[in-house]
């Protein structure tokens, strides 16, 4: 049973990116769910057709699945428009598209780290501005980005993403500031490793999951459901204070310095 009304997002509409998968999936689920008529935007046509369809079916409201890629501010701006013009508005923003794979500092190509900076920052970044123009700046709506803990100490093979996810909390800040007047939130979820996700099983392969999940103050590992759950409080009307907030979800793991156990990132120089 949910703790939250069914209808709380009914007329409502929002736009996922990241939203055919993992935990984009599970968000864009749960906003049809509770009322809204979604929108999910990737590069891969198979990875949004499967999941918009079972949204639609699974709750009775619209599920667009559309092609984009966040690195191209062209292609944003056309799935923003387009979102606008099949669902009638846009209330909600969700940046949730990322690239990750583990690789040791020190074996990191120019290009390996510039692709996660553009889709997770500038990406973030195009869909934010995309949306702000074309709809936030004169009707408010929120901002819900997607962040992670591993930048709060030093995670092995993951500098590329500690250095985006960085880029992301400061975006998060700053447009919180700069926009909130105009009636719009921007606030973030930082959550530690979710199990299900195939980036989890990457980055804390076979006992590793075992040792994090032992050093977790909780023992357990997050799941899908503990994110969307917050991200539909944050962009409910309980969350109507929180603007620039980084809400942390890793049942305290960051707090013990362990976030990186177990990661095996081979020799480094
Ligand atoms: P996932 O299933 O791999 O999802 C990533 C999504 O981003 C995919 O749907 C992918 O779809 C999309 N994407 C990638 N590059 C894109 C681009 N250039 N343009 C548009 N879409 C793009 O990942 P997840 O595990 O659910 O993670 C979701 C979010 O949680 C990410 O922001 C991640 O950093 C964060 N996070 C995850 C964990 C974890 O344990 N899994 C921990 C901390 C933070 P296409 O391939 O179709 O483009």
């Amino acid at each position: 049973m949910s703790v939250f009304r069914n209808d709380l997002f009914l007329g409502r509409a929002a736009l996922i990116t990241g939203g055919g998968t993992g935990i984009g999936r599970g968000i864009a689920g749960a906003l049809a769910r509770y009322g809204a008529n979604v929108a999910i935007v990737s590069r891969k046509l198979e990875n949004l057709v499967g999941a918009a369809e079972s949204i639609a079916a699974a709750t009775g409201r619209r599920c667009l699945p559309m092609v984009a890629d966040v690195r191209q501010p062209e292609a944003v701006d056309s799935a923003v428009n387009r979102a606008i013009q099949e669902l009638g508005r846009l209330d909600f923003v969700v940046n949730n598209a990322a690239g990750n794979f583990v690789c040791p500092s020190a074996e990191l190509s120019p290009n390996g780290f510039g692709t996660v900076l553009d889709i997770d920052a500038k990406g973030t970044w195009n869909m934010s501005r995309a949306a702000y123009r074309a709809w936030l700046k004169d009707h408010g709506g929120q901002i819900l980005n997607i962040s992670a803990t591993l930048h709060y100490g030093g995670t092995p093979g993951q500098v590329h993403v500690a250095a985006a996810k960085a880029a992301v909390d400061a975006l998060t800040r700053t447009l919180a500031v700069e926009w909130g007047p105009q009636g719009i939130r921007v606030n973030a979820i930082a959550h530690g490793p979710i199990g299900q996700t195939e980036g989890a099983r990457r980055l804390f392969p076979g006992a590793a999951a075992d040792q994090l999940r032992a050093a977790s103050p909780i023992r357990r590992l997050g799941t899908i459901d503990d994110i969307v759950n917050l991200a539909v409080f944050v962009l409910s009307d309980a969350g109507s204070n929180l603007n620039g907030a980084i809400l942390v979800s890793d049942g305290g793991l960051c707090l013990t310095g362990r976030l990186g156990l177990g990661v095996e990132v081979g020799p480094t120089i």
